[in-house]
């Protein structure tokens, strides 16, 4: 057995330490939760836990440092927003000393399962629910690994301290999320939620990676029994985490992956999945993945512990992070060859978008580069209507490059392995929110299913008039009446309406790739109004 070492303060360039928890166990971690009074235990043994003011990211806070070389590789702008050098160091100079003297959680961590490219990360953060969650996100190390451990990155979450100075700064608010490329040093002040660390470091993938001609993506991975490997590309709550987690199929990982010359690789060691109306039925692989070392955030439970699922008095969006070892179904390897079909989920709340469609090459990259999702209105001042989101590659809130970059890596690999797309859409059918209904999970899966197996290439297919999508024109498991988005209406004049709009803003939106790069005008393989 080897001696732990305990870490300096010159070690984690702190000016002094208090007692440093450094890779704490699962046991030990839940000992810390439970003393330092960070959260409860459910019913079933599972730390819950409130991630405070925060229970989502703050993207308006993201900030890179401005500074040579890196400013010539990024794309600067909303996404990623300037921060002068001299700020973070002011920035940086104060976490450090805020957090020097104090207890502090350690945790080490690589990311990426390809040993040539994986990086070491080290957090330091200031609760053991923190460290808690950075451990199941990211990939444990062995014991041997742990030993001489060298950081590659690292982050410093002062999620407690504010800068009062923010205005005088010139920045969004008191809350800071801010990377040093050239220093390989993250810092975090005014934000507690974990999420921070999850993306930010995959922000920090997907710029390493696509500099070395590897693709990064934001999308979950699964593999069939022959091999066969299918990724699923999406934002937020398109279903990346509920339709990988398939028990029939091998989990790769549920949301960040590269893709180099071997084939696909996670970068995480965990999943994080949605909690909102989370049931055994639908979803009984995740629903069984919440036992003791997951942990639950922001989830409303009884006096007994019973977690109401359905509950989103604290938030909607809550979460449950588990290491991948508790779905039984993974692939312990985290990785894949390359795949052989990829899908696009989208969650149309508008219902215009067929259940699924078979992309050609440039409809392929006309989806992927617009990145189209829809969401909900809230119950804001009776906002009844959908708001559409364009996001580019699935993903631009973390791609510090410009999107062409990663779709170029993209249409090249697809190209060379003969890679089939499709595009799923796992929203609204027989019209938009508030008269049609969401697609079953089940009713999803089945299409899924039809594309792993490959019987949709054996069916007759249809075209769309306005996205002239190839949409078969009956699946088994699949009401025939949802297959064509236009027969699921009953108010046809209403779908033709909404269809033409939907479609004008893929127009107004793609507008921005045809300007300058005619490498990236894939206008033709869009919508036509
Ligand atoms: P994130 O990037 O935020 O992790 P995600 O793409 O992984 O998002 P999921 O966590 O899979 O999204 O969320 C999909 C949500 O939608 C789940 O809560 C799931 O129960 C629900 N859902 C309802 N109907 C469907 C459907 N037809 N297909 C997929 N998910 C559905
Ligand atoms: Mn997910």
């Amino acid at each position: 057995m080897s001696v732990k070492v305990a870490l300096t303060a010159h070690e984690l360039g702190l000016k002094s330490v208090g007692k440093i928890h450094h890779n704490l166990s699962y046991d030990e971690l839940f000992e810390q939760e439970i003393s330092n009074d960070e959260g409860a235990v459910a019913a079933n043994g599972t730390m819950m836990v409130d991630t405070g003011k925060f229970t989502g990211r703050s993207p308006k806070d993201k900030y890179f440092v401005h500074q040579k070389p890196s400013f010539e590789n990024l794309a600067w702008g909303k996404i990623n927003k300037a921060m002068a050098p001299e700020i973070f160091d002011e920035l940086h100079a104060e976490v450090l000393e805020y957090l020097s003297g104090k207890d502090l959680y350690v945790t080490d961590g690589f990311c990426g399962a390809n040993q040539k490219t994986r990086k070491p990360v080290r957090f330091i953060t200031e609760f053991a629910w923190q460290s808690h969650f950075v451990k199941n996100m990211f990939i444990r190390p062995g014991a041997s690994e742990l030993d001489g451990f060298a950081p590659q990155f690292t982050v410093y979450n002062a999620c407690k301290l504010v800068n009062a100075k923010w205005e005088q700064h010139g920045l969004n608010s008191e809350v800071f999320v801010s990377f040093n490329i050239e220093k390989n040093v993250a810092i975090i002040g005014g934000t507690w939620y974990g999420g921070e660390m999850k993306k930010g470091i995959f922000t920090m993938m997907n710029y390493w990676l696509p500099i070395q001609g590897i693709l990064s993506m934001h999308c979950s991975a699964n593999v069939g029994k022959d091999g066969d490997v299918a990724l699923f590309f999406g934002l937020s709550g398109t279903g990346k985490t509920t339709l990988s987690t398939d028990p029939h199929r091998k989990l790769i990982g549920d949301d960040e992956h590269g893709w180099d010359d071997d084939g696909i690789f996670n970068f995480e060691g965990g999943c994080y999945a949605k909690c909102i109306n989370l049931s055994a039925e639908n979803e009984p692989e995740i629903y069984n993945a919440i036992k003791r070392d997951a942990l639950l955030e922001n989830v409303v439970s009884n006096d007994d512990g019973i977690i109401d699922f359905d509950s989103d008095a604290k938030t909607e969006n809550t979460r449950v992070s588990y290491p991948i070892e508790h779905i039984d179904n993974h692939d312990p390897s985290l990785k894949g060859g390359h795949p052989k079909n990829i899908i696009f989920l989208t969650c149309d709340a508008f219902g215009v978008l067929p259940p699924v469609s078979k992309l050609t090459k440039e409809q392929a990259m006309y989806y992927f580069l617009s990145g189209y999702t829809a969401k909900v209105a809230g119950t804001e001042r009776g906002v009844t209507e959908p708001q559409a989101t364009f996001s580019s590659c699935f993903g631009e809130a973390f791609l510090p490059l410009h999107p062409t970059a990663y779709a170029k890596l993209l249409g090249e690999k697809m190209a060379q392995h003969n890679v089939s797309a499709y595009l799923v859409n796992t929203g609204w059918v027989g019209g938009g929110y508030g008269v049609g209904k969401r697609m079953s999970i089940k009713a999803t899966r089945a299409c899924i299913n039809a594309i792993l197996d490959g019987s949709i290439n054996t069916v007759e297919f249809d075209q769309t008039r306005w996205f002239r999508l190839n949409i078969p024109k009956s699946l088994p498991g699949v009401d025939t009446n949802l297959l064509n988005p236009r027969n699921a209406w009953i108010d046809k004049e209403a779908f033709d309406n909404t269809a033409n709009k939907l479609a004008g803003m893929f127009i107004e939106n793609f507008k921005k790739y045809t300007s300058n790069s005619d490498d990236f005008d894939y206008t033709q393989a869009g919508p036509r109004v």
